[in-house]
């Protein structure tokens, strides 16, 4: 299943910009950095405040929220 992300929210810097998923709640973080003459540019992944390491997008998985 896709995420479905909300709008990008762009940081003040302008050096990331992070989206949140309205159905699992996972964060996708894009970030820029000029670093030793090139920009590099790759995302990062959070669940609340855990990092999820991965090589490409993880699957959408809604967790069930205990009543
Ligand atoms: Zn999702």
């Amino acid at each position: 299943m896709k995420h479905k992300w909300s709008e990008k929210v762009r940081a003040d810097d302008g050096s990331q910009s992070r989206k949140v998923c309205e159905r699992c709640e996972m964060i996708c973080v894009s970030r820029h950095e000029h670093e030793g003459g090139r920009d590099r540019h790759w995302k990062e992944f959070f669940r609340g405040t855990d990092r999820v390491e991965c090589d490409k997008t993880p699957a959408c998985e809604p967790v069930e929220v205990p009543a």
